[in-house]
């Protein structure tokens, strides 16, 4: 139990915290600000009594430092420190966002609702987190104080996240790598993005974090001595020359030690550039520039810089406002040491971003016209990224309007493609055969080709069939070198596979008219025919552009006429004798895909059509079909599995015709793949179109088929009316 003594200190804690809010205020704040403030103030108060953190503390600490950071690290508005304080009342409180506008304000209103709506990250699973973080990217254009809060929020929850359990330290600390220290960098909040870079893999990787917090403790004194010698002469030879600065030797962030440990994998003794020389001048705004460059001049008077370590942020300054001049020169003892120099005024905009820069350029003007300009500003920022600095744009992974975009699985699972990803793209990036089989694809909700642009935030189903293969068009609309890969080795394989099986054809075509099979005959072959390899002759036998009629003109001009008569004479004696020398391929379909192959009826046990069979493929005699109840039959399967093809007789006389089926249904995730999930494996059917539209959770689909009767159509009919959530279905005379 808390005693009264504890509630009163508390109460005088609150009282003294909200206090030193109003003193970390912008000092143009006016008396109409102050009382908006306070009004948030006291609602946070009331609405968050009773309630406590997960340190103990009253929950209201929570609110203020939220706000503090929004007014002393981002320097933003009244308004944004208001809602700062209200961040999480309609969250956790009885008061609802009506309530904020009629209280407040209807740009309050939104302002929490955007926050609202993107809260709750720890609270929920991964995939909701993907979720949530669409919509936080889908407010950007809104407000961007949404988003600025958020990451003050963000970092007073990092800041106080010793209390929470490992696994949520875990979690919440990989999302803050994640999500909010691109963000802060994007928006040139420097010291925002290095203390949650830091706080991200304290929680992260701890005992990585302490090894290196500790070594950097351990080497402080030393890194004290030598910045003292290094600077000494450096702060003569400034004062000689009358400019006014200070000199700061900063250790670098421990994240940025560690990715500089990771990605050159070396130790830490073995990180040259553990700290930074920093002057900062107090310079005249004219002369900035020149006196950047002066002390450059006056640093390598002493020092001598390495050329290629040269960056002028001055001239240039980064997209998001950073300015500074860096190089890196060799000093005392053979070490590389990076310096730093830039004035007061580009000191802070790298620190505070756009926030200071604002301060800076727009002095003068009204002051809540500034704060609009300056969201204008970001937003411009956040639109035309390439407006300069590259390298800068490269580290930024979660720009909507990037190189990059990003979209969801129907499980919320986040995915990144590049700008211009098509939707086959996306079922390539989940999985090889599921690219390799996509129909289709639902985005949104709605059915799409396979070349639809992806846009960012899009959340998309892939509907797939096992009938499905890659196609030469598809290389016309991907744009990941996965798919494109993929696919064009899936065509080769294809290509291959058919052209092996035309190889078997055309060996015993050749044996027909007696020829030999060698490479002597398939070289005429090849010429005769300019094909440009053998491969192109087999995969034209294999698919049947090459037939009966090219190989009797190749016989026949080869003047070889006894050959062939002798050939004609053979095939007409030996054709009752040899069962179905010339294959009828409309009687049994191979495979999944019902290929119609080249075939014969093996002699062991004489199959007629109705056995249950299977094919065989032989080395020298292509393929044979057995009996079930063959005695071969299991000998067979179980030496030579990979030899054996699934077959299927049907009826040549009724070839499969077109039925048109309109189906309705109640619109539920996964329906559709469900529905042709029946269609072509269950059933086997070919689905020639899918055409559903949907709108307010219903749907209303077309869906063509090839069935061979009316019967089989029955039983597609009967299956798909099984399927949950399909109100009706019946069949049409057209499409449209
Ligand atoms: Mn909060």
């Amino acid at each position: 139990m808390i005693d009264q003594i504890t509630i009163e200190e508390e109460n005088k804690d609150i009282v003294r915290r909200y206090k030193t809010l109003l003193r970390s205020c912008n000092s143009e704040i006016t008396r109409e600000d102050k009382k908006l403030i306070r009004k948030a103030f006291n609602l946070a108060v009331e609405a968050h009594k009773d309630v406590r953190r997960k340190s103990g503390e009253p929950y209201i600490f929570h609110p203020i430092a939220v706000a503090q950071i929004a007014a002393k690290d981002l320097g933003l508005d009244a308004t944004s420190i208001a809602c700062a304080l209200l961040h999480d009342v309609v969250e956790d409180t009885h008061y609802t966002l009506k309530d904020i506008e009629k209280i407040f304000s209807p740009k309050i209103r939104k302002i929490i609702d955007g926050l609202t709506k993107i809260s709750g990250f720890s609270e929920q699973d991964i995939s909701a987190q993907a979720e949530n973080f669409r919509k936080m990217l889908l407010t950007l254009s809104d407000d961007v104080r949404v988003i600025l809060i958020k990451l003050a929020d963000r970092l007073h929850n990092m800041q106080t996240l010793d209390s929470m359990p490992r696994q949520k330290q875990q979690k919440i600390g990989s999302e803050t790598l994640y999500i909010y220290a691109p963000l802060a960098h994007r928006l040139g909040l420097y010291s925002v993005k290095t203390e949650l870079e830091d706080l991200g893999l304290k929680f992260t990787e701890p005992e990585i974090y302490r090894d290196i917090a500790r070594q950097l403790n351990e080497t402080k004194n030393a890194r004290v001595q030598y910045i003292q010698r290094f600077t000494k002469p450096l702060k003569a030879s400034l004062k000689d020359h009358h400019l006014l600065f200070s000199i700061k030797g900063r250790p670098k962030s421990i994240y940025s030690i560690r990715k500089k440990m990771k990605n050159q994998g070396v130790s830490f003794d073995e990180v040259y550039d553990k700290f930074a020389i920093r002057i900062i001048l107090d310079s005249e705004l004219r002369n900035e520039k020149s006196d950047c460059w002066k002390t450059y001049s006056l640093i390598t008077d002493y020092y001598r810089p390495n050329p290629d370590r040269l960056r002028d942020w001055i001239s240039t300054p980064k997209a998001n406002g950073y300015e500074s001049l860096h190089t890196t020169v060799m000093g005392p003892g053979g070490k590389w040491v990076e310096v730093q120099v830039r004035t007061e005024r580009m000191d802070e905009i790298a620190e505070k971003g756009y926030a200071a820069h604002w301060k800076y350029k727009q002095a003068g003007k009204h002051k809540d016209g500034n704060l609009e300009d300056w969201i204008n500003q970001i937003r411009e920022l956040l639109k035309n990224p390439e407006s300069n600095a590259i390298d800068f744009l490269e580290e930024f992974k979660l720009n909507l309007f990037s190189k990059e975009i990003f979209v969801f699985t129907p499980n919320g699972d986040l995915r990144t493609l590049p700008k211009g990803a098509s939707a086959l793209d996306f079922a390539f990036d989940i999985h090889t055969q599921l690219g390799a089989t996509c129909l289709g694809c639902k985005v949104n909700g709605k059915i799409v080709p396979l070349s639809h642009k992806l846009k960012s935030g899009d959340q998309v189903e892939v509907i797939s069939s096992q009938k499905q293969k890659p196609k030469k068009s598809w290389l016309n609309f991907v744009v990941t070198a996965r798919a494109k890969n993929k696919i064009k080795s899936s065509l080769k394989d294809e290509k291959k596979r058919i052209a092996e099986d035309g190889k078997e054809i055309l060996q015993r075509k050749l044996k027909h008219i007696k020829l030999p099979f060698d490479d002597n005959t398939i070289n005429k072959l090849v010429n005769y025919f300019k094909y440009k390899s053998s491969l192109d002759l087999f995969y034209d036998v294999g698919t049947g552009v090459f037939n009966n009629m090219m190989i009797k003109d190749f016989a026949r001009n080869r003047n070889n006429w006894y050959q062939y008569l002798k050939n004609k004479i053979y095939k007409k004696t030996t054709k009752n004798l040899v069962v179905h020398e010339e294959p009828k391929f409309d009687t049994l379909v191979f495979g999944a895909n019902e290929e119609k192959l080249n075939y014969a009826y093996s002699k062991c046990c004489s199959p007629i059509p109705g056995d249950d069979v299977f094919g065989f493929t032989t080395i020298k005699d292509g393929i044979k079909i057995h009996r079930q109840d063959c005695p071969n039959a299991l000998r067979l399967q179980s030496n030579f599995a990979y030899r054996i093809l699934e077959t299927k007789w049907i009826d040549s006389t009724n070839n499969q015709s077109v039925a048109i089926l309109h189906i309705k249904g109640i619109d539920s995730v996964g329906l559709i793949n469900e529905v042709t999930q029946i269609l072509s494996n269950n059933l086997k059917i070919n689905i020639q179109s899918i055409n559903i539209s949907s709108s307010d959770g219903v749907f209303d689909g077309i869906i063509t088929v090839l069935v061979l009767d009316k019967k089989n159509l029955t039983i597609v009919i009967e299956n798909i009316k099984k399927v949950k959530g399909i109100t009706s279905i019946s069949r049409k005379f057209k499409s449209s």
